[in-house]
């Protein structure tokens, strides 16, 4: 599932074929996604200049001169830049034809991630209105993350996780995260010491900028197979490492199953 970082990497990556850039047409060949395609984004957009992208979440958000178009690549979606006469493959479902003569094409084999479109606030809409803290963002803090798990039991791991609380934490970026700041996943999240949500704090911000440094800035770095960024996986420390030897003490890495997600963590580093 594509995860903040390889959002953020897409963003990035298609940004300066975008920009500036005037929308010739919109096809659509499957409007059915997890949200219908809307009609009046393909007359809408037409004729319009793309200002800037933003990323809210792992929303895309398209601003034109009038208008924006809001973007999810749901379980399994991805923009790939290209010429638009190339021909369509399967689960190409919508293209945004420059006046480059490039496309914007989106792929999306289970269509959950959506195409929608605003003439109001981006921000302001339902899907975005209510999404807590970028966790890149100033307002994510160790202060905010120790009022936001105060009293509260559940494990830290889920804690971080729950996109009411920080968004675009997923299970490699918490498993990582909480590794580098020596914190097992199942303490409870109120339990911990003050100094730790700064530290965790930290080490979320630090393995998302990892994450979107080494996507890259070419498209075709962008998501393997697995969903992850090309150049991470060789450093992740604990994801996916069962019983090989922690990169800092040789403890072998362990591994359990927490809220239906894999979680792993060294056994010796993380108190
Ligand atoms: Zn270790």
């Amino acid at each position: 599932m594509p995860e903040l970082p390889e959002v953020e990497t897409t963003r990035r990556g298609i940004l300066r074929f975008v920009r500036q850039r005037t929308i010739q047409s919109v096809i659509v060949r499957e409007p059915r996604l997890r949200w219908r395609v809307p009609t009046e984004f393909v007359n809408a957009a037409v004729g319009q200049q793309v200002r800037a992208i933003r990323r809210r979440g792992k929303y895309l958000l398209f601003d034109l001169e009038l208008g924006s178009i809001i973007l999810h690549l749901g379980m399994s979606g991805s923009l790939r830049v290209m010429p638009a006469s190339s021909a369509p493959l399967a689960h190409d479902h919508v293209d945004i034809v420059l006046d480059s003569g490039l496309c914007l094409r989106f792929n999306d084999p289970r269509r959950f991630g959506c195409v929608l479109w605003t003439t109001d606030d981006p921000l302001e809409h339902p899907l975005l209105k209510s999404l807590a803290p970028e966790p890149l963002s100033a307002k994510f803090d160790g202060t905010y993350l120790a009022r936001a798990a105060a009293r509260r039991s559940v494990a830290i791991k889920q804690l971080i996780m729950n996109s009411q609380i920080v968004v675009g934490v997923g299970n490699i970026y918490a498993s990582e995260a909480l590794f580098h700041a020596g914190i097992r996943p199942r303490r409870g999240a109120g339990r911990l010491r003050r100094e730790e949500f700064d530290a965790l704090v930290a080490a979320i911000r630090t393995v998302l900028r990892a994450a979107i440094r080494s996507g890259g800035t070419t498209l075709r770095d962008y998501v393997n197979p697995d969903g992850m960024p090309g150049y991470f996986r060789q450093k992740l420390f604990v994801y996916e490492r069962t019983g090989e030897p922690c990169r800092k003490c040789r403890t072998p890495i362990r591994h359990f199953v927490q809220g239906q997600r894999s979680t792993y963590f060294c056994p010796k580093c993380q108190r």
